[in-house]
């Protein structure tokens, strides 16, 4: 049977890259940057004031106790003129600081009397002054490729100017369920029957990964009505669907596909849980059937789907490996390699992991909490507490 690491590289290969985007910056929230942005401007674009005050040249500080004041400048209604030496203006915070000017006097400091101003407090020359260019340069690069545009990216493009911004796409993902036995979340299950909860794992999951779902609800075990599913999520950058893909007489998605224009890639992996992921393209779109088993279905979501993902947004395939510390025994591995749910933390100068006793493909219990899928290779002895073992961390793409 096909390896993990033999099925992954057929992913890697098969899924190309959706084209890049551009959109406007407020569309782009949450997404990742895929080309460098410089700054249109200096920031500050001019000097301007810090606080609330008066305005003048630190020269005449020295020299005078108090100050005519000839004018103002206020946020948006700059004075348009050179402060002449020995007078002041009123300011306020963001303000233009004229030319002859480089020093405020906060408000709380001075006192102005019949367009006389006074102070109270010594004033150091050049205070409260914000430069221009100080925060960042006209041209220089303010987010590199890859950056995610969380609110303080959109925040610091849009000061710069930024209103497009060029991004990784958000792949387009349809998803049904299959199973006679299945309801939706809100109706009471009858006799022999469970909710869809798997639509809902990966419809969270799938959000989580920055992807738009589009859920296409629960396909019936017959063939007429997954064909109308097929056809629906036809539209879509990849399918997926769960359930019906094992060897049971009810399990039908791979030959309903196949009633369609659909290419296999493989089916079967020596993987616990999940052996029985379909992968292909319909229409040339990834098309993956996961098992229905819900933690099997989550397990199979992380190891394929996720780097197909990545790969259509074009970032980062390789899933992040990494080295941790077993904290107690566990059974070694058999002809599959097993992919255990497992909660890992930073302790010690190292990661430690610890993985919940009790699993079961159909059990989606210890998927919740878990932080990561700790891989026990084929043939592995029982393995104990300190040995080091390799973990897939579980978190959204960026
Ligand atoms: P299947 O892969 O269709 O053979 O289903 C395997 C197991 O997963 C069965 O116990 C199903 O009832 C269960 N199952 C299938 N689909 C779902 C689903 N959408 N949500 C929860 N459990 C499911
Ligand atoms: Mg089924």
């Amino acid at each position: 049977m096909l390896t993990y690491a033999d099925a992954l590289k057929i992913v890697q290969e098969t899924v190309s890259t959706l084209p890049l985007q551009t959109l406007p910056l407020p569309n782009a929230a949450g997404q990742v940057l895929a080309s460098p942005v410089r700054a249109r401007w200096d920031m500050p674009r001019w000097d301007n004031s810090a606080m609330d005050g008066f305005a003048t040249s630190s020269q005449d500080l020295s020299s005078s106790a108090s100050l005519e004041v000839v004018g103002s400048s206020f946020a948006g209604h700059p004075y348009d003129a050179v402060l002449p030496p020995g007078k002041a203006i009123q300011i306020t915070t963001g303000a233009p600081l004229p030319e002859g000017a480089d020093t405020v006097i906060p408000i709380e400091d001075c006192s102005e009397n019949s367009g006389i101003l006074t102070w109270s407090t010594p004033v150091k020359a050049k205070q409260h002054v914000r430069y221009r260019g100080e925060e960042y340069r006209a041209d220089e690069v303010l987010l590199d490729t890859g950056t995610a545009l969380h609110a303080g990216a959109i925040g610091l493009l849009a000061s710069a100017g930024v209103s497009e911004v060029q991004v990784h796409p958000r792949p387009r993902v349809a998803v049904f369920s299959t199973g006679d036995e299945l309801v939706e979340l809100g109706q009471e299950p009858g006799p022999g029957q469970i909710v869809n909860s798997n639509l809902q794992y990966l419809c969270a999951r799938l959000s989580e990964c920055g992807c738009v779902v589009i859920p296409l609800g629960i396909g019936e075990d017959r063939r007429e009505d997954l064909d109308q599913m097929i056809d629906q999520a036809k539209s879509a950058d990849l399918l997926l669907s769960t359930g019906g893909v094992s060897v049971g007489e009810k399990d039908l998605v791979q030959q309903t596909l196949e009633q369609h224009d659909f290419e296999r890639k493989f089916w079967k992996v020596a993987i616990k849980p999940g052996k029985p992921v379909l992968f292909g393209l319909l229409n040339g779109k990834p098309c993956f059937g996961l098992p229905g088993n819900p933690a099997a279905t989550a397990a199979t979501f992380e190891l394929f789907v996720l780097p197909a993902l990545r790969r259509l947004a074009g970032l980062q395939l390789e899933h992040k490996k990494i080295i941790a510390t077993l904290q107690h025994q566990i059974k070694g591995g058999n002809k599959r390699q097993a992919f255990l749910w497992a909660s890992c933390k930073w302790q010690d100068h190292g990661y430690q992991v610890e993985v919940p006793q009790r699993q079961a493909s159909g059990q989606i219990r210890s998927v919740q909490g878990a932080n990561a899928l700790l891989s026990v290779p084929i043939g592995s002895p029982d393995l104990a507490a300190g040995d080091r073992v390799e973990i897939i961390p579980l978190h959204a793409p960026s």
